[in-house]
């Protein structure tokens, strides 16, 4: 039978065989892009049967994820070549093997991991170059570089930290690894908070998950009241653990499903950067985000909108009168959350733009007039 469900499996365990891993995603992934659909979609539409065309599509996809890791088992960075092995050799060797996997920033990458395990400043490896490098080491260092090729497993993940606003967080697989563009998102909030000297503002940072918002927020603006939420209880343990890292004392974390837990409400200004990443743009994750990060971190129902219509709808009652809803949204949504905000009564909303020149971040205000009251 060619319909899509049975090929779908059989491509899995044809994956399986051949020790992929995460043999399911990537199968799926590959359907969803030959065939245009969504991944959940292809459940639904299992009955159908699937041209010649998409079948060789599919094959030749799945070959080439099979010869790509055939590839990087045949890496071994610690085995001895006519007795070359120092310290430059390894790390050619590291690097020529990212290359060969399609890892972009190789280099950098080769070179971020050896001065982390061997705990050298990146500009001064050179001058070991010429130097051998100890067993136990080297096992590290082989085991993460495979991994970042093999497994695709991001290197933050990897070595636990993330710079974010020119500090380090701590960060592992139960957060979304920070990313540059949020940072356009705290930069405005910051200005705003600075522009409008309000004394100890009341700020709320829903979904916070390692805390790079709230933490960068309540060390910017020392007299500032923070506080941090999220639904997962792994995020949750995270942004403290940085909380504690970064000695910081204006923030408070606590669980909650949106608002469900959150008592005050007369915040300054609730900040956000929801999950918005709709199901139909999976096709175009990249790999090392799809397996890794957490799906409850990225996507969001509603074709990406679900958290600002919710924040939308309630923030109103959580704010102060003149107090500021802050998002980060994708690039491609900004009219339609401009709409969203609009409509759930929010006044002068404003786009801001990020380094790509792409709408990044977006800002509205509560302002009831008195005789609106
Ligand atoms: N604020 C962090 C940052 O900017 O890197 C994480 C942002 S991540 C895109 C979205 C976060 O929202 C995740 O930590 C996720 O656990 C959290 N989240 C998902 N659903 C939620 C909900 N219903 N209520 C609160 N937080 C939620
Ligand atoms: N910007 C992130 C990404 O593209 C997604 C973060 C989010 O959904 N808020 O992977």
């Amino acid at each position: 039978m060619n319909n899509l469900l049975d090929i779908l499996n059989k491509s899995v365990n044809y994956l399986e065989k051949k020790k992929i891993e995460n043999s399911r995603i990537t199968a799926e992934k590959i359907f969803s892009e030959v065939l245009d659909m969504q991944r959940i979609m292809l459940y639904a539409n299992f009955e159908r049967i699937l041209l010649e065309e998409e079948m060789e599509k599919i094959r030749e996809k799945l070959n080439s994820v099979i010869q790509r890791n055939s590839e990087n088992t045949d890496f071994n960075v610690s085995e001895r070549e006519n007795g070359n092995d120092n310290l430059k050799s390894l790390i050619d060797k590291s690097t020529v093997y990212l290359e060969k996997n399609n890892i972009s920033e190789a280099k950098l990458i080769t070179e971020i991991i050896f001065s982390h395990v061997l705990n050298v400043d990146r500009m001064l490896l050179f001058t070991l170059y010429k130097t051998e490098v100890e067993k136990d080491k080297l096992d590290k260092i082989r085991n993460y570089i495979q991994k970042i090729g093999k497994e695709r497993f991001p290197l933050q993940y990897l070595l636990n930290e993330q710079e974010f606003y020119g500090r380090k967080f701590y960060v592992n697989k139960g957060v979304l690894i920070p990313r540059q563009d949020t940072e356009v998102l705290v930069e405005e909030a910051i200005k705003i908070l600075k522009k409008d000297k309000i004394q100890n503002p009341k700020i709320l940072d829903i979904g916070t998950g390692s805390g790079i918002i709230g933490l960068t927020v309540a060390l910017e603006i020392p007299d500032a009241k923070v506080m941090g939420t999220d639904v997962s209880e792994k995020a949750l343990e995270i942004s403290e653990k940085n909380k504690e890292l970064l000695n910081v004392e204006n923030i408070k974390f606590f669980k909650s499903d949106l608002f469900e837990n959150i008592e005050y409400k007369k915040f300054d200004m609730i900040i956000s950067n929801p999950p918005y990443i709709s199901d139909n743009e999976i096709g175009v994750m990249s790999e090392d985000t799809l397996l890794h990060e957490p799906d409850e971190a990225l996507f969001a129902e509603n074709n990406g909108l679900f958290f600002y219509y919710e924040i939308c709808r309630n923030g109103m009652d959580y704010l102060q009168n003149n107090g500021y809803l802050l998002f980060e949204i994708s690039y491609k949504q900004g009219e339609i959350v401009r709409e969203i905000l609009k409509k759930a009564g929010f006044r002068n909303v404003n786009i801001i733009k990020d380094m790509q020149n792409n709408d990044r971040v977006i800002v509205g205000q509560k302002q009831i007039e008195k005789n609106e009251v």
